[in-house]
């Protein structure tokens, strides 16, 4: 069989990141990455990026945890690395906060981050609504830039970038041997995926570079996550609302939350509204499929259905959706050889 071919459709951090892992693990493959957008116009690039894993109902937690282990690792490595700046990785250490103990009070990623603890009573004064906290160390990743990193690596590793907007994956079967699925919240279009929905977040991303530790408010909804050069505010979970245009009240709303938390952001500046749709679902859909029709078969891996935590597992579910990638290869080649004897 000559070099394979593999199309990854999407562009965001989960196609970016599972081409990434399909070229460096199979050399021989020619890979290549379709998308309809890329950055700065895609959900990952609204995200806050911060490792601080959400949890998936429909996926076992020694899974979970192992996405977020490969995920912390690969990227505390290019933290600690002359490309920290330009990947847009830093360590960020701050607290989570909550106004009732939660009944779980170590978090299965609790030793996947670093120093993790709960606050002292003198820490706890600083947020004299919330009873409880915990305060840890974890990476972020800046988004946009991280994109552009990833984006940069590819085409250094001779992967091919193209603009295309795939209506169905067998429209690509006469190009490509496998095609890997990483539309985000597409799939629900592109394949149908009815498990799918859209859960909305709208964002600020401010100028406030006194901010330097991140808060978070234990139910998640409210946070403040300093990144390189802004610091992003949330935020709203509205389930299955496809809006993309920023509401002027919630707006107002995430403002007033975080200067609850944190009174200083008062003086913040050059306030920007970010929104974009979490692809979520019970379980992150990360498996192959085989398509057919009159005889003739296409491969599919899936890989999308991050939901709110896709930067926090992404190289683990992109190593998965790879050595998948690398079974159909195997497949494809047994046939071929047993189709030539
Ligand atoms: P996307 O980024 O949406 O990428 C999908 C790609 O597929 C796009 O390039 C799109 O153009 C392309 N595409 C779609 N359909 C087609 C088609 N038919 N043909 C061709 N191309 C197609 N996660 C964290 O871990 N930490 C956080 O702090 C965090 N904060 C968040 C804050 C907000 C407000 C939001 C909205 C999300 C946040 N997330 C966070 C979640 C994270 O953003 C998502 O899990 C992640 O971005 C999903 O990535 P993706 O690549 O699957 O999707």
């Amino acid at each position: 069989m000559a070099a394979p071919k593999v199309a990854v459709v999407g562009a965001g951090v989960i196609g970016l990141s599972t081409a990434l892992c399909i070229a460096e693990s199979c050399p021989s493959c020619a890979v290549t990455v379709l998308s309809d957008q890329f950055s700065p116009n895609t959900t990952s690039d609204v995200a806050a990026g911060m490792l601080i894993p959400h949890t998936y109902p429909g996926t076992p937690i020694h899974v979970q945890k192992q996405w977020f282990k490969e995920t912390f690792t690969y990227l505390f490595a290019i933290g600690n690395s002359a490309e920290a700046s330009e990947a847009g990785i830093h360590l960020v250490s701050g607290w989570q906060v909550f106004k009732n103990t939660p009944k779980e009070e170590l978090p299965f990623w609790s030793d996947v981050v670093l120093g993790f603890r709960p606050m002292s009573k003198a820490e706890l004064q600083k947020f004299p609504q919330h009873r409880f906290g915990q305060a840890f160390t974890t990476l972020k990743c800046d988004c946009p830039p991280y994109l552009l990193w990833l984006e940069k690596r590819l085409k250094a590793t001779g992967v091919q970038i193209y603009t295309r907007k795939v209506a169905d994956p067998w429209e690509l079967q006469s190009e490509y041997d496998v095609v890997v699925n990483c539309v985000g919240i597409g799939a629900q279009r592109l394949v149908g995926d009815e498990k799918l929905f859209p859960v909305r977040g709208q964002v600020l991303k401010v100028h406030a570079p006194w901010v330097k530790n991140f808060i978070r408010d234990g139910d998640g909804l409210t946070y403040i996550y300093p990144g390189i050069h802004r610091v992003t505010l949330g935020g709203t979970r509205e389930k299955d609302n496809w809006s993309l245009s920023p509401d002027p009240g919630t707006t107002k709303d995430i403002f007033d939350r975080c200067c609850s938390l944190e009174p200083s952001l008062r003086g913040a500046q050059d306030i920007k509204v970010k929104v974009g749709l979490r692809p979520s679902r019970q379980s992150v859909r990360l498996e192959r499929e085989v398509l057919s029709q009159g005889g003739v078969k296409l491969p599919v891996v899936h890989n999308y259905g991050h939901g709110a935590g896709g930067f926090s597992v992404h190289r683990g579910t992109a190593k998965e959706a790879a050595r998948l990638v690398g079974e159909c290869i195997a497949a494809l080649q047994g046939s071929s050889s047993r189709a030539k004897l």
